[in-house]
């Protein structure tokens, strides 16, 4: 079986950025074993109610690249998560765009300048994901199923397509079993065609190569010559495009 993997959030993130001076509280009790706990930005030390201050200390000197690791990455969480909300931000195409709730009988999404229009009847945030999940979906199928099957017909694997799934997953942007089922997450919608076409491309030339080899790449870029761009920009941007 071969995957692609969708990079570990933040690893690009992390490499380069720095958190400053953190204050925490103290919280005594009757427990015996210094723990730590981080919560919106706050660091909590939790230490029985004897633990000298140089303890405490150098329990948190001790364990500060960890805890600064947790900050970062949740600060990052809260500001970089697809939130679909009115006002959000949403990034679609490569660009960043402003979610926008309009109220109108019919349902629909539009793109206008930089907003992201999504419209319908009273509509509120939950209703507002259903509907941003079910444009993706149909976009997908309308996109990646064609395209996917017009790639293999042109590699002459067409046959051994056995079904091409489109489906939501936190860990992988496809995947391709050795018995021809071939799998796309439909997040990759909001990316650039020619990230969604390099998708295509890794998926599909896996019916030819179960494995990542030379002449694996060798075909991927025959097809996709600047794969390694693309999957560069995977690795910065596809967290994202995570909503739940
Ligand atoms: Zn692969």
């Amino acid at each position: 079986m071969a995957k692609s993997k969708i990079a570990p959030l933040y690893r690009t993130y992390l490499g380069n950025s720095k958190i400053e001076e953190f204050q925490y509280e103290v919280i005594r009790s009757s427990r015996k074993t210094l723990a730590l706990y981080i919560k919106e930005q706050k660091v909590v030390v939790r230490c029985p109610s004897r633990a000298s201050k140089i303890e405490i200390k150098e329990f948190v000197s001790k364990n500060r690249s960890w805890i600064e690791d947790r900050l970062l990455e949740e600060r990052l969480l809260q500001r970089e998560f697809l939130k679909i909300e009115q006002g959000g931000k949403i990034f679609f195409r490569a660009r960043e765009l402003t979610i926008t709730f309009k109220e109108g009988r019919k349902k629909r999404i539009l793109i206008d300048g930089n907003k992201f229009i999504i419209q319908d009847h009273r509509l509120t945030p939950a209703k507002a994901k259903i509907q941003v999940e079910e444009y993706l979906i149909a976009k997908a199928r309308e996109y990646i199923v064609p395209r996917a099957k017009a790639l293999a017909i042109c590699l002459e694997v067409n046959n051994k397509i056995t079904e091409i799934k489109l489906r939501k997953t936190k860990s992988k942007w496809g995947h391709c079993t050795s018995n021809g089922i071939i799998q796309y997450n439909w997040l990759i919608m909001l990316a650039p065609y020619s990230i969604i076409d390099y998708m295509i491309t890794h998926e599909v030339c896996h019916l030819l190569y179960m494995d990542h080899s030379r002449r694996y790449w060798k075909l991927v870029e025959s097809i996709c010559p600047k794969y390694d761009q693309y999957i560069e920009w995977l690795n910065a941007y596809e967290h994202r495009f995570w909503f739940d």
